[in-house]
């Protein structure tokens, strides 16, 4: 099971993600609305392109941006994400729609409890094989790394550095339980 290196992005970095996202998605929104009553015939597509392609290549885009952020600091944050494409997807369709179809809002919260569902499962088994390390451990081969004082593992000989594991000096110094 390799190892990969941990990210934290910082507060101003993902807000700056769900804006840019938000941002996006309310376009699109803005485009199938104005398109809708242009397309005549049985089939929506700009419903279709929409919520079937160009959503979810956001939801991907915003889920390989955090594929190294550790399970537990970003789930939230991505139910955040989504909850935000969401509601600005559909806002932006009612400004220019200036209607709401009744079971527009049900289908939305279910398409986004579907998207959160699946969207964090496939980052969940995505981790458990590519899983971003925390605390000093080799990349490598996991060797736990505490009382190194060369950068290089004990157990494999690979090279490491304080950044790519996300820790300080600190950590590393062996202390007494
Ligand atoms: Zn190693």
């Amino acid at each position: 099971m390799p190892l990969v290196p941990a990210q934290h992005p910082s507060h101003a970095t993902r807000l700056w993600r769900i804006a840019i996202a938000s941002l996006i998605a309310g376009t699109t929104g803005a485009v199938a609305a104005y398109i809708r009553p242009r397309i005549t015939g049985p089939l929506h597509y700009e419903s279709i392109v929409s919520t079937l392609v160009v959503l979810p290549m956001l939801f991907l885009v915003l889920l390989i941006l955090q594929r190294r952020v550790p399970f537990k600091e970003t789930y939230l944050w991505f139910i955040a994400e989504t909850g935000s494409v969401c509601v600005v997807f559909l806002m932006a369709w009612f400004v220019v729609y200036r209607k709401l179809f009744d079971d527009l809002v049900g289908v939305m919260a279910i398409y986004a409890g579907i998207v959160v569902v699946a969207g964090l499962l496939l980052l969940y088994l995505w981790q458990r094989y590519r899983r971003p390390a925390v605390g000093p451990y080799c990349l490598h081969c996991g060797y736990c790394l505490i009382g190194t004082t060369e950068r290089l593992c004990p157990e494999c000989g690979e090279p490491f550095s304080l950044e790519e594991l996300g820790i300080d000096e600190y950590d590393l110094e062996a202390t007494a339980p």
